[in-house]
């Protein structure tokens, strides 16, 4: 049974604004629905099912620039620029705010033409189940994807077409209404018809 916030619930649902660069949540952020008994075979009780509600709030801090760029079909990557650095140079996608060999805060940098042209699957796998909550269409493709000149892997989902190991990919951006979450962006294999992207994302 699905359970879901009354009308008036959800008019008050938490909402959160940033005042003087801090967080400032109003609303309600967690609503509780009665729980009910869970019986055995013979009527009697054998547990409780718990029903809860919760709004999350998920902080992006210097990660929020690639979640901004995928809704404006831009991939941001991070690059260590400290000449000091035996890292020096290296492109990271996923983006990390720091370098992990020396701490010191990433350069943003512009990898969407990169994506585009080179980019293959280094590897992948196809899965029938999923977690709670997903909205990918089942099963689930999906891509860990090597570009050109970034020394990491990022995982991804195929949305069109079927796998193979260095299959060129090209990835598509929700640029209609973006979510601001991973699912802005997705994967097509190269050349892969504008007209049959799903909808609301482009090339
Ligand atoms: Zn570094």
């Amino acid at each position: 049974m699905e359970h879901k916030a009354s009308k008036e619930e959800d008019d008050k649902r938490g909402t959160v604004k940033v005042v003087n660069g801090r967080y400032k949540p109003s609303g309600i952020f967690h609503f509780i629905s009665p729980n009910s008994p869970i019986k055995d075979e013979e009527g009697k009780l054998a547990g409780v099912t718990n029903p809860r509600d919760m709004t999350y709030i998920h902080s992006y801090g210097g990660e929020a620039v690639f979640f901004e760029g995928l809704g404006k079909g831009k991939l941001m990557a991070s690059r260590c620029d400290n000449a000091d650095c035996p890292g020096n140079g290296s492109i990271y996608m996923p983006f990390r705010i720091h370098c992990p060999d020396c701490l010191v805060k990433t350069t943003v940098v512009d990898i969407t033409d990169r994506a585009k042209a080179k980019a293959i699957v280094h590897s992948f796998m196809v899965t029938e189940r999923t977690g709670a909550f997903n909205t990918l269409p089942t099963p689930i493709k999906f891509v860990n994807v090597e570009f050109d000149g970034v020394c990491t892997i990022l995982m991804g989902a195929l949305i069109r077409g079927d796998p193979a190991l260095d299959m060129r990919v090209v990835p598509i951006f929700k640029t209609g209404n973006p979510d601001y979450i991973i699912t802005d962006m997705l994967w097509v294999p190269a050349d892969w018809p504008a007209d049959d992207l799903p909808e609301g994302y482009t090339y």
